[in-house]
Formats: structure tokens, C-alpha cells, sequence
């Protein structure tokens, strides 16, 4: 069993920065876990604390129960993947792919079953005999993805493998790493700051800001159901629409938004007070029986949606709608809510309603 258990892990450089304020986590046997947050969040001192790059100021790590904190790296059967890699110029592609098993001495059946397995997923048989240097940038990351996951280790840490790749390759390479996981059912903590890649990837996301974990979850808990603003706005591509208001005391349960006095019917109750209410741009309709007037300031062509974006007496609100809805920029449209999907945080910011 190689679950991960981070128990209250924080991390002060000696500059003062606090870069990880007390991490409680735990990844189980066989999971998929990305760490998404903006950049300078701490997911890569979290990555670093567990891989024993990086030692913590307070708590400690443990992988398959073992109390890890003060082991050395190489004590901990880590397969480290970062974003650069380098390839080993004088061997074949065969050869740096093969280097990891090789240097722990795996049987040869062994060896070439997973040079098979992997070679196939990456579509790159055709050049095993090539020396790395004579093929484009990437090719050669494909080559050192597979060289870094052909191995199985305890666990995989991997910290942006696919920033530098190009859209179409990254694609790819996702599917690759997927199913080289799944496959060997190795514990994996995956560290990036794009949201899109962290939910196509994840079992589970943990969403990190300013050194702390704002909410973990399945990528739709997260997505569905952010915990508070800073998660509603940080996920999903668009980010929730919100607006600032009040909920108003009295027999309906209404929300007034700032600089309104035109009262949004709940469809539950909530104490009254300041609250945000948010909305996610494909619940929000452009259609002639909406109540809500907008003026379409932009109108993006995405292929499969449109998003259009309004300026209404709320604020600016986004819509995702479908591809060939026709829509001019200065018209005025209207728009309806779906209320089933509104989600209210109050004043601090955290989501009401859910527990
Ligand atoms: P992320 O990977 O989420 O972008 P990092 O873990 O790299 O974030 O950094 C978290 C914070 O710690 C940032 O403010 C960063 O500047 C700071 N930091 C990272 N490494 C060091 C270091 N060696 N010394 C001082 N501060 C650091
Ligand atoms: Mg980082």
C-alpha cells in the first residue's frame, strides 16, 4: 500500500516566505492527485516536501505508513518528473528509456515488455534506433516522459511534465501518462496550475492558495461545488459569474445585488446579510423571454460554444451559449438565470448551503 499522508507539513524559508502553512492530505493506494493553485501557491514546495527534496520546518510525510520526514530522497522510491528533462545524447532512444530499468537491473523480459507497452503509447517505434539528438523538441520530451515513467516506482511526483509542450502534444501526453497509471496503479501527486489539465487528469484536486489547501474533491465536487469564492472563480474557464449583495430579511428568501433593487427569487432559504452569489456561465441563457437585460460587450467564437459576455445592472456577466448564436456587440439582449444552479457565499467568502 502506497498511500501518502501529509500531516500538518509547512514550509518557512529561511527568507521568512511561508510557503506551505500546514498541509493535511491524504492520497490513497493507487490515486491520481493534482495540486492546483496559481503560481507562488506552494504546490511545488508541497511536491518537493514529499519527494525529501525540500525538508519542512514543521509536520512530516509518510508513504505506506512509514514515517518518511527525514528519509533521503533516494530512501523513498519516488519517480520525480519535472518539466525539463534531459536526454543522454550518446544512446539510442531504446537505451534512454531503457536507462532506468537497466540501472536497477530488471530482467530482460521484463525490459522489453515495458519498452513495448511504452513505446507503442508514445507512437514512437519507429525511431527506438535514433539517437536523440536528430529529432524535434517533441519527440525528445516524449522520449523523456516515457524514460521517466517506463519505471514503477512507489509513487510518481510530477510537477508541470507538460508546461513546455505544444497544445496538440499535451493532449497526448496526458492520455499517455493516464494510462501509463492506471496501468501500473501507481500513486501519483501531479502538480499544475491549469485548471483544465488538472480536471482532465484527477481522481481528486486539491485546490491550493497562499500555502493552504482551500478545498479537495472530485474534479465535478470542486467544480459543482467550490467551497468558497477564491475556488469558484479560480475553476472552470470562464470562472463562476459573481455578484456582491444582500439577502434580504423577509417571508421569500430574495437576494439583492449591489446597485439594484431588483430582488432574485432562492430557491432556498438563507440566513440574511451580505452574500455573493454566483452562477456558472452555461446556466445563464440568452434568450427573448430572459428578465435580465444585457449589453453584449464581446462575443467569443469558441468551435463547440460561444461565450457572451454582458454588461447588465449586476455587473458584467458571462454566457456560455451555443456556436451560432448570432448576437451583435452593443445590442441589448436578454438573459435568464437558472436558479437551481445559484451558489451563495456569505460574507467571508464561503460557500452556504453546503457542508
Ligand atoms: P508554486 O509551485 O505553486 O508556483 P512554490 O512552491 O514554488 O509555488 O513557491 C511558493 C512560495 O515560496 C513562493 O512565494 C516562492 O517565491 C517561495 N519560494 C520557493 N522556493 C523558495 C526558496 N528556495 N527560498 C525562498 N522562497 C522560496
Ligand atoms: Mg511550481
Amino acid at each position: 500500500m502506497n498511500d501518502i499522508v501529509l500531516d500538518n507539513l509547512q514550509k518557512t524559508f529561511p527568507n521568512g516566505t511561508r510557503a506551505v502553512r500546514g498541509c493535511n492530505l491524504k492520497i490513497e493506494d493507487g490515486e491520481f492527485l493534482v495540486l492546483l493553485g496559481p503560481s507562488g501557491c506552494g504546490k511545488t514546495t508541497t511536491l518537493r516536501m514529499i519527494a525529501g527534496l525540500e525538508q519542512p520546518t514543521d509536520g512530516c510525510v509518510l508513504i505506506g505508513g512509514r514515517d518518511v520526514t527525514t528519509n533521503r530522497p533516494g530512501e523513498r522510491d519516488i519517480g520525480f518528473v519535472f518539466q525539463f528533462y534531459a536526454l543522454y545524447p550518446h544512446l539510442s532512444v531504446r537505451d534512454n528509456i531503457l536507462f532506468p530499468l537497466c540501472a536497477v537491473g530488471a530482467p530482460r523480459d521484463e525490459r522489453e515488455a515495458s519498452l513495448a507497452r511504452v513505446s507503442e503509447r508514445l507512437a514512437i517505434n519507429h525511431f527506438l534506433d535514433q539517437k536523440p539528438g536528430r529529432l524535434s523538441g517533441g519527440d525528445q520530451q516524449r522520449v523523456a516522459l516515457g524514460r521517466a515513467m517506463i519505471r514503477k516506482p512507489a509513487v510518481y511526483l510530477m510537477d508541470e511534465p507538460l508546461g513546455t509542450l505544444d497544445a496538440g502534444l499535451r493532449l497526448e501526453m496526458r492520455e499517455f501518462i493516464r494510462s501509463q497509471q492506471l496501468d501500473l496503479k501507481i500513486t501519483t501527486v501531479y502538480v499544475t496550475h491549469d485548471q483544465e489539465e488538472a480536471m482532465s487528469l484527477a481522481d481528486r484536486i486539491v485546490v491550493m492558495d497562499e500555502g493552504r489547501i482551500r478545498q479537495v474533491g472530485t474534479p465535478a465536487n470542486i467544480y459543482k461545488h467550490p467551497r468558497d469564492l477564491f475556488v469558484a472563480n479560480f475553476v472552470g474557464s470562464p470562472g463562476m459569474n459573481l455578484f456582491e449583495g444582500e439577502i434580504a430579511a423577509g417571508k421569500r428568501c430574495d437576494f439583492v445585488p449591489r446597485n439594484t433593487s431588483m430582488p432574485l427569487r432562492l430557491a432556498e432559504r438563507y440566513p440574511p446579510g451580505p452574500a455573493s452569489l454566483g452562477i456558472r456561465p452555461e446556466f445563464v441563457t440568452v434568450r427573448p423571454d430572459g428578465e435580465i437585460d444585457g449589453r453584449v460587450v464581446m462575443s467569443e467564437y469558441m468551435g463547440s460554444t460561444r461565450f457572451v459576455h454582458l454588461d447588465t445592472t449586476f455587473g458584467r456577466i458571462i454566457s456560455r451559449a451555443q456556436p451560432d448564436t448570432s448576437v451583435t456587440i452593443g445590442d441589448t439582449v436578454n438573459i435568464a438565470f437558472d436558479p437551481e444552479h445559484w451558489r451563495l457565499f456569505n460574507n467571508d467568502g464561503v460557500a452556504m448551503g453546503i457542508t
